[in-house]
């Protein structure tokens, strides 16, 4: 039996600072992750909102979305059209559909977007069909959101986004009232839940915001909470009293859009 040399190797967590080397490959993910990491935890109002413009904050609203056929599309090709269309899964109410829609127009203007709200009496083209495939019998009714965005993609393209009123608790996450990803234009809403204010909240997803205001946990140069429970705002995870956008998410969208206008030459704001 012998006992380990002295001079063996230590385990990472036990050698002396003085002692770390990095490769110049980890030096390089080190000063190019630190940043990131602190930003999405902290951040000041300045580069918050220069992270709107160039796709920092916004990087997960960039890249592709494939439908179920495989057709790639890019992300948020959709505001080329211009159109956001509301409807409701045949048997869904009137009245949800008309406070989704209610919702969503209010935050379109509140933004000060050139962009159409219309709200639709039936499903369009192809909608009623992959309804039904999203909507599984199994253990009561459960929605497909991911199911029902691919079949969508095949059906629509690009060429508008909508929001969906269904009678059906998602399949996952089924605690959520609403889903919305920006990239494929697609929000969808749960009726027994939909109010204005959802169809606000997911509307404010829809349009491009894909944060809710307890992340970054603070953002310096905006009056709000310390502590992210304290906020009473309409972009919480949680439902709360208020219906106002906060500042940091007014000022998230703005940028995001003034940011794609410079890069597409168009003109999406008034
Ligand atoms: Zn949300």
């Amino acid at each position: 039996m012998t006992t380990a040399p002295h001079h063996d190797t230590p385990p990472w967590y036990g050698m002396h600072p003085k002692y770390l080397r990095f490769s110049p490959v980890t030096k390089v993910f080190l000063l190019l992750a630190l940043p990131i990491v602190l930003l999405s935890v902290v951040s000041v109002k300045p580069l918050w909102q220069w992270g709107w413009r160039v796709p920092v904050y916004a990087y997960a609203q960039f890249g592709t979305v494939t439908s179920a056929q495989g057709k790639k599309f890019p992300s948020g090709a959709w505001t080329q059209g211009r159109r956001l269309l509301v409807y409701g899964a045949p048997k869904v109410d009137a009245k949800s559909v008309a406070l989704a829609a209610d919702g969503l127009r209010s935050m379109v203007r509140e933004l000060g977007l050139k962009l159409s709200v219309e709200e639709l009496a039936v499903p369009p083209k192809g909608a009623a069909a992959a309804l039904q495939v999203a909507t599984a019998a199994s253990r009561g009714l459960s929605f497909d959101f991911d199911a029902f965005e691919q079949r969508r993609l095949d059906d629509r393209g690009m060429q508008y986004a909508e929001m969906v009123v269904v009678p059906a608790q998602f399949k996952d996450p089924s605690w959520a009232w609403g889903l919305t990803n920006y990239p494929a234009g697609l929000s969808v809403l749960q009726q027994g839940e939909t109010s204005r204010d959802l169809g606000r909240h997911e509307g404010t997803h829809l349009l491009g915001y894909d944060k809710h205001d307890d992340m970054p946990l603070y953002v310096f140069g905006y009056r709000e909470g310390w502590v992210p429970a304290e906020r009473n705002t309409l972009m919480m995870l949680l439902p709360k009293t208020s219906d106002a956008l906060s500042d940091r998410a007014h000022d998230a969208l703005l940028n995001f859009w003034r940011g794609k206008e410079a890069r597409e030459h168009e003109k999406y704001l008034e």
